[in-house]
């Protein structure tokens, strides 16, 4: 399997042979490469960017964003609630939407500043 290192600009392909539980990484231009393959195979992780409904704003929907990666298998399950919410203005960048979504040590954060209207 092949995969491209995306933790620095270099971009390093990833040559990836599994032995049993044991993965042999070669093609990384450092330590982190290996790090980064066995966190893709084993525990993949993602950050969430997503909009929720927002009333009394200018727009209809704010921009927010998880605030730590959440596990790949959760994605959909934080994508529900995020589909499910709808807040109200005035909502200040940075603020926290949502506080420990689905229980996975992560708040839902708003990316952008919408007063009322
Ligand atoms: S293996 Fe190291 S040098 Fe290569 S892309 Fe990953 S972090 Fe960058």
């Amino acid at each position: 399997m092949e995969m491209i290192c995306i933790t620095c600009p270099k971009g390093c392909t990833l040559k990836i042979e599994q032995n049993n539980d044991k993965l042999i990484v070669t093609g990384n231009s450092c330590p982190r490469g290996v790090v980064y393959a066995e966190n893709e195979i084993f525990h993949p992780m993602r950050m969430i960017t997503s909009t929720v409904r927002i009333k009394g704003a200018s727009i209809a929907r704010c921009p927010v964003m998880s605030s730590v990666p959440v596990p790949k298998e959760k994605m959909f399950d934080v994508m529900k609630v995020i589909e499910n919410t709808t807040i109200e203005a005035p909502v200040q960048c940075n603020q926290v939407l949502i506080h420990n979504i689905c229980d996975l040590d992560c708040d839902l954060v708003a990316t952008r500043t919408l007063k009322k209207l």
